[in-house]
C-alpha cells in the first residue's frame, strides 16, 4: 500500500494587528514593513500620506498607508438647481487621460448655453429583508396586512437613528416568503449602516409580533452595489435629472457637431444598448460618477448602482438640441462613511458640499457634471475625434513616453 504524501500546509501567518487595532503611525509603519518583507518589494509611496490613523478607524482595517489617485479639476459648470446654484469647479480623481478634459469641454459648452437645470425626484434608501412563513397563505396574509402595523414598526426602526425616517414599507410575496422593502429618508448620509441597524431592529419586532418565522436582513431587492432594472423608477439613493438646451451655433462652435448628428448617434446607441441588455442608456456615465466618488470620499462600490441612468438627446422645435441625464440611483453623502477622510472632505469643501444640509446639492452637481460628460463623449464619437483625443491626452505607453 502506497501512502499518500501529506500536502504542504499553506502559510497562515496573519496580518499583524498590534494594540487597539494598530492605527498609530508606528503600528502602520511596522505592518507595511512586514508586508514589504514578505513580498520582497519596497513600497514607500504607500506610506507617504496625510491620513491620521485613528480618525479612520471606522473606515479601514489592517492599515498600511493610502492609495493615491491623481486629481484634476473640471469647470466652469453653471447650475440652476434646487440646492446647487452657481458656478462650480468639480474635482475628479482618475487615471484615465482625457476624462477631465472631456468633462471640462462639456461644462464650458453647457455654461455658455446658459447653464444646467437640475431637479431631484426621489431621495431615499432601502433595505429589503426577506421573511419566511409556514405556507403561501400565511405569507399572503402578512403582505396584505403589514401596513396596519406601520406605526410600531416605525417606532422600533427609528429608535436607533436621529436622522433615518421610515417612509413606507413595500411588500413583495414570492412563494412562502415575503420581501419587505423598508424605504427610509437618510438625511445627508448614504445611510446603509444607519438603516441596516434600524431595519434589523424592526425585523426583530415583526418576528415577535406576526406569523413570520424568521428573517434575513438582505433579500436582494435593495439593489445595493448592483445595477438592476429596479433602480430606474427611483427609490435607491437620489433620482436626479440634469437638463439643458444648447443652440445649434454653440454646439457647432464648442463641440463641432450638429443636433441631427448627435440625435442620430443617440438613436444608434439606444439600439446597441437594447441588444446588449443594458440597464439604462448612456455614454460614459460611470466615468464621471467614479471620478467624483473617489475624489469626494464616497463608497466607490456604489458606482455599480449610481451609474445607472438614462441620457436623452432631442431636437427642439427651434432646431436646437435638448440634452438630459436622469440618474436613477445616486447613492451619495456629505456626512458619514468616508466623507470626513482626508482629501475627500477637502474635495467636498471645494464644491461647498461639506457636512450637514449638502447631500442634495452634491447630487445635483454630480448629475450636471455627468451631463457635460455625455455631450462631450457623444460629440467626440460623432465627429471622429474620440480616438485622436485619447491619443493626445489619454495614453501613457510604457516604453514610449519619457
Ligand atoms: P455612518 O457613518 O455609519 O452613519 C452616519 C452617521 O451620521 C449616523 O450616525 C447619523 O446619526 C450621523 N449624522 C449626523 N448628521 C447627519 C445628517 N445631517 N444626516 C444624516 N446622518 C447624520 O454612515 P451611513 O451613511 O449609515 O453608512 C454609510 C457607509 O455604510 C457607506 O459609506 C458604506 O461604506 C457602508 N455600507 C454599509 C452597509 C451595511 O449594510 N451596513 C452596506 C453598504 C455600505 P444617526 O445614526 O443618529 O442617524
Amino acid at each position: 500500500m502506497s501512502q499518500k504524501k501529506p500536502k504542504p500546509r499553506p502559510s497562515l501567518e496573519l496580518v499583524p494587528r498590534y494594540l487597539r487595532g494598530g492605527y498609530d503611525a508606528e503600528s502602520v509603519d511596522r505592518r507595511r514593513t512586514w508586508v514589504e518583507g514578505r513580498a520582497e518589494f519596497e513600497a514607500p509611496l504607500i506610506g507617504a500620506h496625510a491620513l491620521e490613523g485613528h480618525s479612520i478607524r471606522g473606515n479601514v482595517e489592517n492599515l498600511i498607508g493610502a492609495a493615491q489617485t491623481p486629481l484634476g479639476i473640471a469647470g466652469p459648470l453653471l447650475i440652476d438647481g434646487t440646492d446647487a446654484r452657481g458656478t462650480f469647479y468639480v474635482p475628479m480623481a482618475t487615471t484615465e487621460g482625457a476624462l477631465v478634459r472631456s468633462h471640462e469641454r462639456g461644462m464650458v459648452t453647457l455654461t455658455r448655453s446658459g447653464g444646467v437645470k437640475t431637479r431631484i425626484h426621489t431621495d431615499e434608501n432601502r433595505v429589503s429583508p426577506v421573511f419566511l412563513f409556514d405556507d403561501i397563505a400565511a405569507a399572503a396574509d402578512f403582505a396584505a396586512n403589514l401596513d396596519e402595523k406601520l406605526e410600531p414598526i416605525r417606532a422600533e426602526a427609528e429608535s436607533s437613528t436621529r436622522y433615518g425616517k421610515l417612509l413606507r414599507l413595500e411588500c413583495h410575496p414570492i412563494g412562502r416568503q415575503v420581501v419587505v422593502s423598508f424605504c427610509f429618508f437618510t438625511g445627508d448620509a448614504h445611510g446603509m449602516n444607519m438603516i441596516a441597524q434600524a431595519t434589523d431592529r424592526a425585523c426583530g419586532w415583526i418576528v415577535a409580533n406576526t406569523e413570520a418565522r424568521h428573517y434575513q436582513l438582505f433579500g436582494g431587492l435593495e439593489s445595493e452595489k448592483r445595477p438592476t432594472a429596479l433602480l430606474l423608477p427611483g427609490g435607491k439613493g437620489k433620482k436626479v435629472t440634469a437638463g439643458a438646451t444648447i443652440s445649434r451655433s454653440l454646439l457647432r462652435t464648442y463641440l463641432h457637431v450638429s443636433p441631427t448628428e448627435l440625435t442620430e448617434l443617440w438613436h444608434h446607441g439606444v439600439l446597441g444598448n437594447i441588444q446588449a441588455g443594458s440597464i439604462g442608456h448612456g455614454g460614459q456615465l460611470a466615468n464621471g460618477v467614479t471620478a467624483i466618488f473617489i475624489a469626494c470620499g464616497q463608497d466607490v462600490a456604489n458606482v455599480a448602482n449610481s451609474a445607472v441612468g438614462i441620457t436623452d438627446f432631442e431636437i427642439t422645435d427651434q432646431g436646437d438640441l435638448h440634452v438630459s441625464v436622469t440618474m436613477a440611483s445616486l447613492t451619495v453623502a456629505t456626512v458619514g462613511g468616508g466623507t470626513a477622510v482626508g482629501t475627500g472632505r477637502e474635495c467636498l469643501g471645494l464644491l461647498g458640499c461639506e457636512g450637514t444640509g449638502k447631500a442634495r446639492k452634491f447630487a445635483e452637481i454630480i448629475a450636471a457634471t455627468l451631463l457635460a460628460g455625455e455631450i462631450s463623449f457623444a460629440a467626440a464619437v460623432a465627429t471622429g475625434e474620440f480616438v485622436a483625443a485619447h491619443e493626445r491626452y489619454g495614453r501613457n505607453r510604457p516604453g514610449k513616453n519619457t
